[in-house]
C-alpha cells in the first residue's frame, strides 16, 4: 500500500496515474457534444449502488473505468457554449495547472511553516487584488473558500468594528436582489431575525439610495445601530450593480461599515472596457471577490479584503501549538491569523498560474467579452415578441421569460417557463437558470464562457420557446 503514498520513490506512478486521469478529462472533452446528459438522480443511484467501498478495486485505470459511469459521463460541463445556467465559469488552463501543482505539494495556507513561498504567494495576490480595487495602502485581505465566506468574514469585522449594547440592535442594509449569504451570516453572527433591513431596487435592480438613506435615518431615531451596509457589486440574477459612490457618501455621513459584495462583478477589477462599472468600490471597508465566478478559475477561490489592515484582528486566536503569540513579535506571516478557516488550500497558486502566464488583461478581455455577448442577447430578446427581458446586463446575465400570445393566465406562463427549463434540462441541449422576479417565474442565462456566440443563445431561446409551446399545446388539450 506504501506503493500509493506520493514520494520521491513513486514519481513514476504518481505521472502515469495522474496523467491517465487527465487523458480521460481530456478525451471527455474532445467528445462532449451537450453541455449535459439529461441524467437524472434516479438513473445513478443504482450505478452507485453497486459499488462496495469496502472492495477496492486496486487498479487506476479499473477506477477510472467506473467514475467514467457514476460521472465523467453524465456530469454537468460547464466548459460547453451551451451551459448557461448558473455563476460557473470555463476553467482558464494555467489555473488548472496550478490545481495539479497545488494538491500534490498539499501546502496548508495557515502557517509559514506549512507554506513557505506559498503564503508570500497568496500576499502578493492579496495585494494585486486591493491595489485593483483602490483599497490604499493600509488594506490587507486572506484568500477564502468562496463568496459565502467572504461575506460572513466581513460581517463579523463590521460587527466587532461596531458599538453596541444588545446583538438585536444591530442592523445590516442590503438591497432586496442582494445575496441570500447575507442573510446567513447575520444568523450566524447572532443578530436578531430583523437585523438585514432590505433596501428596495430602482428599475435596473440597483439599490435605491433614496430608500437607503431613509433607512439609516429611521435605524438613528429608533435608537438602533446601523452596522453594515452591503452594497453589491453585479447581484447573482441580474448583474446589477449597486450605485457605490453615493452609497459610499451615505456610509461616510452615518458612520457605517461598507462592504461591497463583488464576489461577481469582481471581474471588471481587469476589464479593458468597463473598469468605471464599479467606480466607488475603493471606499469600502470591506470587499467580496469571487476569482471562481468571472477571473475564470477553478472552485474554490475567493478573496475578502479589507480597506484598514487592523481590523483583521477581529479574527485572530493564538494557539500554542501552531501560532503562538510570540509568532507576531518574530514577524512570521501566518494567515491563520487573518482567516476563519485554520487548515486552508493553496488556492492561490491557481490565480498566480493565471496572471503569470496570461495576464490580467487576458483575463479582462475574455470578461469583456461575455459582457458583450450579454449585450448581444439583450438585444436578440428585446426584439423577440415571444420574450419579456427584465434588465439591460451591466455585466453578463439575462433574465427572461417567454410569453405566449394566446395565454394571459400567469400561472400559467409561469408553469410554460419552469416547464421549458425542465425540459431543457433532461434534454441535455442546453443549461439555464431559473429565478424569480416579483412572483412570477423567469429564466435566467449566466454568460461566462467566451466560446457561446450570438448563435448558441438564439438557438436555445428557439429551444425554450418550442418546450414552452409543447406544455401550453398539451396542457389546452388537457382541458378541452
Ligand atoms: C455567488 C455569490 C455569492 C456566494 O459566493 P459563493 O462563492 O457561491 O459562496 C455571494 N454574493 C454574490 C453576489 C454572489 O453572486
Amino acid at each position: 500500500m506504501r506503493s500509493h503514498l506520493l514520494n520521491d520513490t513513486t514519481a513514476d506512478r504518481y505521472r502515469r496515474s495522474v496523467t491517465e486521469g487527465i487523458e480521460r478529462v481530456a478525451a471527455r472533452l474532445a467528445t462532449t457534444d451537450r453541455p449535459f446528459t439529461g441524467v437524472t438522480a434516479d438513473d445513478l443511484a443504482p450505478r452507485l449502488e453497486r459499488i462496495d467501498l469496502d472492495r477496492p478495486l486496486h487498479d487506476t485505470t479499473a477506477v477510472l473505468d467506473e467514475l467514467e459511469e457514476v460521472y465523467l459521463k453524465d456530469a454537468v460541463y460547464f466548459h460547453h457554449p451551451r451551459y448557461l445556467a448558473h455563476l460557473n465559469c470555463p476553467v482558464v488552463i494555467p489555473a488548472v495547472v496550478g490545481e495539479a501543482v497545488l494538491s500534490a505539494v498539499n501546502s496548508s495556507l495557515d502557517t509559514f511553516d506549512q507554506s513557505a513561498g506559498g503564503t508570500l504567494i497568496e500576499r502578493k495576490l492579496i495585494d494585486w487584488t486591493a491595489r485593483r480595487i483602490g483599497l490604499g495602502p493600509a488594506a490587507d485581505g486572506v484568500f477564502t473558500s468562496g463568496g459565502t465566506q467572504s461575506n460572513l468574514q466581513a460581517l463579523l469585522l463590521a460587527r466587532e468594528e461596531t458599538k453596541y449594547d444588545s446583538p438585536a440592535d444591530l442592523r445590516v442594509f442590503a438591497s432586496e436582489v442582494s445575496h441570500f449569504s447575507v442573510r446567513k451570516s447575520a444568523k450566524l453572527l447572532g443578530l436578531g431575525p430583523d437585523a438585514v433591513v432590505s433596501i428596495p431596487v430602482d428599475h435596473d435592480k440597483r439599490m435605491q439610495t433614496v430608500a437607503l438613506a431613509r433607512e439609516l435615518e429611521r435605524c438613528r431615531d429608533e435608537g438602533l445601530v446601523a452596522m453594515a451596509v452591503v452594497a453589491t457589486a453585479g447581484t447573482t440574477d441580474f448583474g446589477s450593480i449597486d450605485p457605490l459612490p453615493e452609497i459610499a457618501e451615505l456610509c461616510n455621513h452615518y458612520d457605517v461599515w461598507m462592504h461591497v459584495d463583488a464576489a461577481y462583478g469582481c471581474g471588471l477589477l481587469a476589464s479593458l472596457k468597463h473598469r468605471d462599472r464599479i467606480e466607488g468600490i475603493e471606499h469600502a471597508d470591506s470587499v467580496t471577490v469571487d476569482y471562481h465566478k468571472s477571473f475564470f478559475q477553478p472552485v474554490s477561490s475567493s478573496a475578502v479584503l479589507v480597506g484598514d489592515s487592523a481590523t483583521l484582528r477581529h479574527a485572530t486566536y493564538h494557539a500554542e501549538y501552531l501560532n503562538p503569540r510570540r509568532t507576531v513579535a518574530e514577524r512570521i506571516p501566518n494567515q491563520v491569523d487573518k482567516s476563519l478557516q485554520t487548515t486552508r488550500r493553496f488556492d492561490a497558486l491557481k490565480l498566480w498560474m493565471t496572471l503569470r502566464v496570461m495576464g490580467a488583461d487576458g483575463i479582462g478581455a475574455l470578461f469583456d467579452e461575455v459582457c458583450e455577448l450579454a449585450e448581444t442577447g439583450w438585444e436578440l430578446l428585446a426584439a423577440d415578441p415571444r420574450f419579456d427581458v427584465v434588465v439591460r446586463p451591466s455585466l453578463s446575465t439575462l433574465v427572461f421569460r417567454y410569453i405566449p400570445v394566446a395565454v394571459t393566465d400567469p400561472s400559467e406562463i409561469d408553469r410554460a417557463n419552469l416547464y421549458a427549463r425542465k425540459a431543457l434540462f433532461a434534454s441535455g441541449d442546453a443549461v439555464v437558470a431559473g429565478t424569480k422576479v416579483g412572483d412570477r417565474q423567469y429564466l435566467k442565462f449566466t454568460l461566462l464562457n467566451p466560446e457561446t456566440t450570438a448563435d448558441d443563445i438564439s438557438a436555445v431561446l428557439g429551444l425554450i420557446a418550442g418546450h414552452a409551446e409543447q406544455y401550453l399545446g398539451e396542457s389546452l388539450d388537457r382541458a378541452s
